[in-house]
């Protein structure tokens, strides 16, 4: 049996009735990522010793007969951003090649003490800068559905390490989008949590008012099960929310009777690729024979989303980036002769053209005479965006959007950064308002997967996992295998 291809709440029940061990399942995945590694390159790190040494002690409580939690013994991967104690945190950057961090982020620390396994640490776009992973230091991740197209990113090696069975479960993180576009790229489920549902301790800063961790899996069932483990309040993050955490997996009810579905207008306009349309036109149907009611909403202020983001987001980064200065850790010039010389010529080597893109942005907008024009603008148009989905929930239960107006596009380079940028229109606004948003797939286009977002109102993951749930339980489409075919 090809045990990689199963998710993870079979491979539990397996565990627990001692079909399998977890020493036997943690080989299997990494036999399987010998033989595809490759081709997608969707790890920057592997822990083989790590993973087998925690697989042999789930076995032996196994084994002597005690109670083992549901990601206990499952294999998964972590994105590189997220620091693990003792293994090497990257972030995907030549700056932080030899970091290895001396803490574990708040989202670990659960992860441990629920005895999961990590398989390793996953492909990013440098400090989670960009949409499709060609912005990693270690060179782009390749999309199992056409090895010539691009996984999405930032968290694109996670999604593909999904896709092409190399990890059972995986955590990305979402600042933009960054969860939920890869998920849609490559077949996968993925959610972006409420902002402060997640304690950000320990996900290296991007744009702290907007980065949230979160799952990407097999199926909605394993979105709840790895949400319930990494969920819940942390001191070390002030921007952590102190409410309870449900048990999502009570959410997972096959049941969309009633429930109001929002389409807002503007999401379904010009630049969303014909045949993606198609897909969720087919998806909003499904869900009206499932019983659930469908309104037009309007959220007037989406053509300023990405725009906005661009700004705030820079400029947040310029300001979480100050601290890689060749100083206390990360790449530092040898030549260099005096002090100022040593900061400039790690920061210019050490980072990427991307992140120097945005770092130059960030300042710039928060510089004197400019703040007010841009950064402060752009704080007042994220106010109405917000304001903009509390009126849109005052007439349905949550909201329904393609993901992504596109599907995977080649690895060559040749998108401008401005048009990628656009392209995530669809999912920025969702990190403005601090709301939860799941990719599910809803179809494929021309053989790549097309996901479908549904976005809830605040704290409201239950809702977005029981429409996502019953949609996943109606159709067949996350059954489907990656064929790790096309040109490489
Ligand atoms: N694509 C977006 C960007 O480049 C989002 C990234 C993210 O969510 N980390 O900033």
């Amino acid at each position: 049996m090809e045990l990689y291809k199963l998710t993870a709440h079979e491979l539990h029940d397996k565990l627990v009735n001692k079909e399998i061990s977890s020493v036997e399942l943690t080989n299997a995945c990494f036999a399987r990522i010998d033989e595809v590694e490759d081709q997608v390159k969707a790890y920057v790190t592997l822990d083989r010793e790590g993973a087998l040494a925690q697989a042999a002690k789930v076995d032996a409580k196994i084994a002597a007969g005690e109670a083992i939690a549901p990601l206990a013994g499952v294999p998964g991967a972590i994105k590189d951003n997220i620091s693990t104690k003792g293994l090497r945190t990257t972030c995907s950057s030549k700056m932080l090649d030899n970091f290895i961090p001396i803490f574990d982020a708040h989202v670990i620390k659960n992860l441990r003490a629920d005895e999961t396994i990590f398989l390793g640490k996953t492909n990013l776009d440098e400090f989670a800068m960009g949409s499709t992973t060609e912005h990693s230091f270690y060179g782009p991740s390749h999309n199992p559905w056409d090895l010539s197209r691009v996984p999405g990113g930032s968290s694109g090696g996670s999604a593909a390490a999904i896709a092409a069975c190399e990890a059972i479960w995986t955590l990305g993180s979402d600042t933009g989008g960054s969860i939920r576009q890869p998920a849609s790229f490559n077949g996968c489920v993925g959610i972006k949590p409420t902002y402060g549902r997640v304690s950000r301790y320990g996900c290296v800063a991007f744009a702290s008012s907007l980065d949230q961790i979160g799952p990407i899996t097999k199926d909605v069932t394993d979105a709840a099960i790895v949400l319930n483990t990494i969920c819940g309040n942390d001191k070390m993050d002030s921007t952590s929310l102190d409410v309870a955490v449900p048990d999502f997996t009570k959410a997972l009810v096959s049941d969309v009777k009633g429930l109001k579905i929002g389409l807002p207008k503007e999401y379904f306009g010009e630049g969303i690729d014909a045949k993606v349309k198609e897909q969720i036109q087919m998806a909003i149907k499904k869900y009206e024979e499932l019983g659930a009611e469908i309104v037009e909403v309007s959220l007037p202020h989406t053509e300023y989303a990405v725009i906005t983001y661009y700004i705030i987001a820079p400029a947040e980064a310029s300001a979480n980036l100050a601290r890689f200065d060749g100083v206390r850790y990360g790449y530092r010039n040898a030549e260099a002769v005096s002090a100022p010389e040593m900061t400039t010529l790690s920061r210019t080597e050490g980072f990427g053209a991307e992140v120097r893109r945005r770092i130059m942005l960030g300042n710039y907008v928060l510089s004197t005479g400019y703040y007010d024009a841009y950064y402060k603008k752009a704080m007042q148009v994220r106010t109405l965006i917000r304001k903009d989905f509390e009126e849109a929930f005052k007439q349905c239960d949550v909201l329904l959007t393609p993901t992504s107006p596109v599907t995977a596009y080649p690895i060559d380079g040749k998108m401008d950064p401005l048009a990628i940028y656009m392209l995530d229109v669809t999912t920025i606004p969702v990190n403005m308002a601090g709301l939860p948003g799941i990719s599910i797939p809803c179809g494929f286009a021309d053989g790549l997967p097309v996901g479908m977002q549904i976005i809830g109102k605040p704290l409201d993951e239950e809702t977005v996992l029981r429409a996502a749930y019953t949609f996943e339980q109606a159709t067949e489409f996350h059954k489907a295998i990656a064929p790790l075919g096309g040109n490489k």
